[in-house]
């Protein structure tokens, strides 16, 4: 725009003297017909590039939006809304003969009480602790998010029941033996699910809420397996 602008002044400086000596000249009306043309093109343009500005920005907002829709506002992890629609996409390639992979929904024990002798600030923080470190523990390996509450959700690709419950288990144990920041220790309890290829996100997420259940009934501090994962 600004280059046709200042083609557009030149063409200015060197037609209007020109214009103004010969108004009645052999050249003035297709003259000024030209410069009609140029300075329409010229508009245009600048509508284009104006429309193509406020697209751009309109893209960026819906990013924008899109981003904080997702994510949880505290720990910075996707939101539970977030993890499942990636947990409906899992399934989904699973079922198409994709890899397998397993649930593990993990839950601070006793977090109420971290509420109530120090307070919400130091609770919100060691939400932020934990979701630090578990970041940490599945990088690279699949998903992880909050659930909500004390609760996350990991998902982890290409992995067996084995392998899954002892990753699970190797977490509970790195939670509980690194004190948080303030020299403060917590545990987690977590209950492991392993997808078949005919389960629907309702019943896998029963499976792993169960096996949370369980880990939370033998002590807490500790991972389960759901009932299939036990008997592989
Ligand atoms: P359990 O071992 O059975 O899990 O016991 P618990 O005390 O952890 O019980 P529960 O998981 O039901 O408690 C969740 C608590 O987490 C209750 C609620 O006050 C607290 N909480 C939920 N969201 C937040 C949050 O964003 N910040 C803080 N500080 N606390 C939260
Ligand atoms: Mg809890």
């Amino acid at each position: 725009l600004v280059v046709s602008l200042g083609i557009f002044a030149l063409f200015l400086c060197v037609s209007l003297p020109y214009l103004v000596r010969h108004i009645d000249g052999r050249y003035a009306n297709f003259t000024i017909q030209l410069h009609v043309v140029c300075a329409a093109m010229i508009v245009t343009l600048y509508f284009f590039s104006s429309y193509q500005h406020r697209l751009r920005l309109v893209q960026v907002q819906a990013d924008q939006l899109a981003r904080l829709s997702n994510t949880d506002e505290l720990t910075r992890l996707p939101n539970r809304r977030h993890m499942a629609s990636l947990l409906e996409a899992e399934l989904a390639r699973f079922a198409n003969g994709g890899r397998g992979f397993a649930v593990m929904l993990f839950d601070i024990d006793h977090f109420k009480l971290v509420n109530d002798r120090f307070g919400h600030g130091t609770g919100d923080a060691t939400l932020v602790a934990l979701a630090t470190r578990a970041t940490e523990v599945f990088l690279g390996t699949g998903a992880l998010g909050r659930w909500g509450g004390d609760e996350f959700m990991a998902l982890v690709s290409d992995i067996g029941p084995v392998d899954a419950k002892r990753v699970a288990d190797a977490l509970c144990a790195q939670v509980a033996a690194t004190p948080l920041p303030g020299g403060r220790s917590i545990t987690i309890s977590c209950g492991v699910a392993v997808a078949n290829v005919d389960d629907n996100i309702d019943n896998l997420l029963q499976r792993a809420d169960a096996a949370l259940y369980a880990a939370k009934r033998a002590g807490r501090d500790r991972a389960e397996g759901c009932p299939e994962l036990k008997a592989g």
